[in-house]
């Protein structure tokens, strides 16, 4: 088979622009008995019509969240019907297979399918409806039979997918100086709870640090990034496995700056390994402090007590890193006031970066399930209007969603409060620096900086939203 995977465009200005893993991950799985392509819309000069009249693929796989769906539904519209297979996999189609197949999609991925991914294609028919049902034994594949009933084989849950090493040579070296930095996994999956995250409750498993080292340097020689972020969930999970990788990036004398996520409430036996971050390139640590309310806190399953998080950012900084605050708005119960609190703790802290962002009942997260169970109302059903019509326009928001313990007006009085509380001690908000090359020390982000980062395009037609400096040393 000849395969395309396309990464389509996101559908309002992101803060950055990465490559696509989720396409190298199945890119690797296949690439030895398939022919494979890929094509990131965000970057590639040729536009998607010319690549696939040239590389004329069987199959056109989209990968994609939610962030990218009204792209992603173009291609199915544009493309359906004219006798590729069409194929939707990632985290939105994981969740809503259905809507994906009702677009014009002939087959979903659901999950991690790597494992069975080569076979499932040599199966393929060309012919409509593509997939002979009893030749489908694995998890993870949802289409249509000849009937036009649904088949489901279920979502595919496995953490060796992860072990895969990324087909990262089928990026064009052209594309890597429009990503702001280099991006890979080390570790994959979470064991915590919190309701509002798609990677809850989805076990954990680390790769060989050595095979993480390797990629690691591929993306500093080859790609040649100096920036690096980790997107592992929960990277300081296993403080042996973090040294072993930090002993390994020091022994190949590797120089590039790196950011990880992290829990807050790592146990004070496991803090020496903050020095050794430090000392193998680690500039920012994010921790996913959400809200400084403990009501709040459990209401939203984040099995995290508040006096845990002072004593670990205190540590992190003494290992002279760098913090992120990552807080939300509108979780489970919490009122305005309740809000405010987290505004005390972001002057007690003053880390280098803080985002304050919408919670929203994300499909394939316990609370994407049953919204308004956790006390979140939507007005409008449709994902993709509701993404086209810009959740974090303050204009729109009130239209769109209702949060049962704060209101719209509130919503938009804590972000601006943020801003103006946190202004004095230095910082600057994003979307206040389009222009600026170095990073100030200091930066906040709320979700009402989205609507203002400009979706520029370039005189070919192309998006060229990522305008701030390119491979900074404060990624994230
Ligand atoms: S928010 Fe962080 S700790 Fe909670 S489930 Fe998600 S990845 Fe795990």
């Amino acid at each position: 088979m000849r395969v395309l995977l396309i990464y389509s465009e996101p559908d309002t200005s992101p803060y950055y622009l990465q490559s696509p893993m989720e396409c190298l991950h199945l890119a690797a799985a296949i690439e030895n008995q398939h022919e494979v392509q890929i094509y990131d819309q965000n970057v590639d000069e040729q536009c998607l019509d010319t690549v696939i009249s040239e590389f004329a693929p069987d199959v056109i796989g989209v990968l994609f969240a939610m962030r990218c769906l009204a792209a992603s539904y173009r291609i199915a519209h544009q493309f359906k019907h004219k006798g590729y297979i069409l194929i939707a996999a990632g985290k939105y189609p994981t969740s809503k297979p259905k809507e994906c197949i009702e677009t014009g999609f002939d087959i979903v991925f659901r999950g991690n399918v790597e494992d069975t991914l080569s076979d499932f294609l040599d199966n393929l028919s060309l012919k409509y409806p593509f997939v002979n049902p009893k030749r489908v034994q694995s998890s993870g594949y949802f289409f249509k039979d000849s009937n036009g009933d649904y088949i489901d084989t279920g979502i595919a849950n496995s953490l060796e997918a992860n072990s895969y090493a990324l087909a990262r040579h089928l990026i064009p070296q052209k594309y890597h100086r429009h990503y702001s930095h280099g991006f890979l996994i080390g570790s994959k999956g979470c064991l915590f709870n919190c309701v509002f995250c798609t990677s809850s409750g989805t076990g954990y498993k680390a790769r060989e640090p050595k095979a993480v080292v390797d990629e690691l340097e591929y993306i500093v020689k080859v790609e040649g990034h100096k920036a690096i972020h980790f997107g592992d969930d929960i990277f300081t999970y296993d403080p042996d496995w973090v040294i072993a990788l930090c002993r390994e990036i020091m022994a190949r004398q590797l120089i590039c700056n790196w950011s990880v996520n992290s829990r807050s409430d790592v146990p004070s036996k496991h803090w020496l390994m903050f020095d050794w971050m430090y000392q193998a390139g680690c500039k920012i640590v994010a921790f996913g402090i959400e809200s400084a309310d403990q009501k709040t806190l459990k209401n939203s399953r984040k099995g995290l007590k508040i006096n845990k998080i002072m004593p670990v950012i205190s540590r992190v900084k003494e290992a002279k890193i760098g913090i992120r605050c990552n807080l939300m708005i509108g979780l489970p119960g919490a009122t305005y006031q309740d809000h405010l609190s987290s505004i005390d703790l972001m002057e007690a802290i003053q880390p280098s970066q803080i985002v304050a962002s919408l919670c929203i009942p994300y499909p394939g997260s316990k609370m994407g399930n049953n919204p308004e169970q956790f006390g979140i109302r939507f007005k409008i059903q449709n994902w993709e209007t509701l993404l086209e019509k810009d959740y974090c326009d303050p204009n729109q928001l009130g239209q769109i969603v209702e949060y049962k313990n704060i209101n719209t007006e509130e919503i938009i009085q804590f972000a601006e409060t943020l801003v103006q509380r946190l202004e004095p001690y230095g910082y600057i908000s994003i979307s206040q620096d389009n222009e600026r090359s170095e990073c100030p020390e200091k930066i906040i982000k709320t979700f009402l900086d989205k609507p203002k980062l400009p979706m520029v395009r370039n005189e070919s037609g192309r998006r060229d939203y990522y305008r701030r400096a390119l491979e900074p040393d404060w990624i994230l």
